[in-house]
């Protein structure tokens, strides 16, 4: 991958950007995406934010190789506390992280004054999308585009999200498999809901040997077993 090649995961969420924004892709690793977007003219400005310095240098680097300086500013930094309010963000992209994660950037940089909530979001959690989705609506966000995908055998799913004017409810179903996801059913979704059927199985199993069975939890991850058999028949 490099920033004329996206890798399919990240030619989404670019693909998911709309033309002429300015954009914040936090946790930005060599900013490639930012520099993709640059170079076709697809964005006005980015920041390319990472708290960890050997990723900054690498964004650095990549920056000044393809003299993007001028569109794609790059900052060390945690999260949204990057962002000036001159920056004028309009869209922000966290990618391959871990939900809770982009649920702490969102809060925080919403806690700091980062972020006022009319952005669009573009969010590509690695794990725990549900924490994502659940977020996205008590922020009065409303999902408008959803993806999943399959790239060296992992599966990912791209969230697309807009501030709305009325509030969505979305139910348990759509939190834990996406309100477009799980109309769609694509073949990875289910490929992906059958294994995770299996790890479900497999830990109440567990659970239910444990000497000191905890049935509040059992419970729960009965409900979610009946839900995944549901959604995959
Ligand atoms: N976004 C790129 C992508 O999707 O290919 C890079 C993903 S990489 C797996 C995650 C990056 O997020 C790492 O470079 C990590 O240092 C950075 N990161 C983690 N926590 C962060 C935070 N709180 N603020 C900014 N960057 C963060």
């Amino acid at each position: 991958m490099n920033s004329v090649n996206l890798s399919e995961r990240l030619q989404v969420v670019a693909d998911y950007v709309e033309e002429g924004a300015r954009l914040a892709d936090i946790g930005s690793d060599h900013a490639y995406l930012p520099c993709y977007l640059a170079q076709n003219k697809h964005i006005d400005f980015a920041v390319a934010g990472e708290i960890v310095e050997g990723p900054y240098l690498n964004a650095v680097n990549e920056v000044s190789k393809l003299h993007l300086e001028e569109i794609v500013a790059v900052r060390l930094g945690d999260g949204l506390r990057v962002l000036k309010e001159e920056d004028h963000i309009t869209t922000i992209t966290i990618a391959g992280v871990g939900g809770p994660l982009i649920k702490r950037i969102l809060e925080e940089g919403k806690q700091l004054k980062k972020r006022s909530g009319q952005e669009t979001l573009i969010l590509q959690p690695n794990v725990n999308e549900r924490t994502v989705r659940q977020y996205l609506m008590k922020e009065e966000y409303e999902i408008v585009a959803e993806t999943i995908i399959e790239e060296n055998d992992k599966i990912y799913e791209i969230i697309k999200a807009k501030t709305s004017e009325t509030r969505q409810e979305y139910s348990e179903k759509d939190l834990l498999f996406g309100p477009f996801l799980s109309k769609e059913k694509a073949l990875v979704f289910i490929k992906k809901w059958s294994s995770e059927a299996q790890k479900t199985n497999y830990i109440l199993e567990q659970m239910k040997k444990a000497d000191q069975a905890d049935s509040v939890k059992i419970g729960e991850l009965e409900t979610q077993l009946d839900l995944i058999k549901e959604m995959i028949k």
